[in-house]
């Protein structure tokens, strides 16, 4: 399949070949194609094979790329597959092939605009049972729209990225009155951010079949979350401080393409949505994702089951003329599946904090100072083979003065 030396677990094979920008000693970033231990440092190889747009790998985020839109995304695809399969490739890339570990992997892309959303039925119906203990859990409009919110695209970070404990108002139920202070409940979201190439123009609404003319492709995004301010802020306008300090995605952007056999049918919705979010082939990657808590696997969500499907999300998003831009992100909201160990959040698995989940012998509800989350995830095509999204982690580190 390749004339590259491959490891037998490695999530990034012939076939999968994700993008992201790279940093090597004091040289400038530039853009890379990841397979194996390695990647290939794409700018020389297009360079000396007179490609057109070779151009675009040497930046320092894929936002040029991005916004070339699908004809050249499928164009560099076709040449990376050459590229990794043909041995006569061989010689033009094997000296522009640098082993991962001695690069710094940055931001991929310059986020444009965040939106979050909250596509998982099991998660949106857990978080309403543990905030609204007193009312049904999914609120009347949640079958109907894809609920979401606009998020702070300035805080989107890098994998590998401190997070600092963020500070904040909060009032625990007992409290009479408000208090300020260190998150005493800070927390995960496991979730896959969508990334926007192809713009539209204001005033338009992406239609439910166009998502994969505007969306390249896929990372995996934690959005890191502060319990205790949220509950507090969140009524009547959504959330705000408590989820916008810090936003971490991975470094390897997974095409579309690549996952192209990794999708599966969205399940049935009931009761029937409406005409603009409705779709012959709407379908979810069948995605699954590992979350590890100071190394301990914890949770295993399930992405195929969520309720909404990312071109339903899209066209929810632009539905009232709202433009989409290059870089834009959105993300699915928490992926969490049925099954206790398939919870995307710690607050879920603890069950906001009542039941503590076991972590290398201790028990533990939410994050503590020096805590590392690291969440992977790999995509399974129908023939059964497996595309790794690599991994987007973080540590978590003091509250300032
Ligand atoms: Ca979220």
């Amino acid at each position: 399949m390749t004339w590259i030396d491959l490891p037998a677990d490695t999530p990034f094979g012939p076939d999968n070949l994700p993008l992201g920008v790279f940093r090597l000693g004091d040289e400038e970033p530039r853009i890379g194609a990841a397979i194996g231990d390695h990647l290939i440092d794409l700018a020389p190889v297009a360079s000396a094979q007179m490609l057109d747009g070779s151009q675009l790998f040497n930046q320092p985020t894929l936002n040029a790329f991005l916004a070339r839109g699908r004809a050249t995304w499928k164009a560099t695809r076709e040449w990376l597959l050459d590229l990794a399969r043909n041995p006569n490739s061989r010689d033009a890339v094997e000296p522009h092939l640098i082993p991962r570990s001695e690069v710094t992997m940055q931001l991929p892309f310059e986020v444009a605009d965040y939106v979050d959303f909250y596509a998982s039925e099991v998660h949106a119906s857990n978080l309403g049972r543990l905030f609204r203990p007193d009312s049904e859990p999914l609120l009347p409009n949640w079958k109907h729209l894809p609920v979401g919110y606009h998020g702070r695209a300035g805080t989107v970070v890098a994998s590998g990225t401190d997070i600092v404990r963020p500070r904040g108002q909060r009032k625990p139920p007992t409290a009479d009155v408000p208090s300020y202070g260190p998150s005493e409940r800070l927390d995960i979201e496991v979730e896959l951010g969508f990334v926007v190439g192809t713009p539209s123009a204001l005033g338009t609404p992406v239609r439910v079949d166009s998502f994969e003319d505007h969306v390249y492709g896929v990372v995996l995004v934690n959005d890191w979350s502060a319990r205790d301010l949220q509950a507090w802020e969140y009524v009547p306008l959504g959330p705000f401080l408590g989820k916008s300090f810090a936003t971490s995605i991975s470094p390897w952007v997974v095409s579309l393409e690549a996952l192209k056999d990794a999708a599966v049918p969205l399940a049935p919705q009931d009761p029937p949505v409406l005409p603009y979010l409705a779709g012959a082939e709407l379908t979810n990657p069948d995605i699954t994702f590992e979350v590890r808590w100071n190394g301990q696997l914890v949770s295993t969500p399930p992405y195929r089951g969520m309720y909404w499907s990312p071109a339903q999300m899209l066209a929810h998003l632009s539905v009232n003329g709202a433009s989409v831009r290059t870089g834009d992100l959105f993300a699915s909201g928490t992926v969490s599946g049925p099954e206790k160990d398939q919870r995307g959040s710690f607050i879920e698995l603890s069950w906001g904090g009542r039941e503590p989940v076991t972590v290398n012998d201790e028990q533990r509800t939410f994050l503590q100072d020096g805590d590392e989350v690291t969440i992977s995830g790999w995509a399974t095509t129908s023939d059964g083979r497996k595309l790794g999204l690599g991994e987007v982690t973080g540590r978590i580190t003091p509250a300032l003065g």
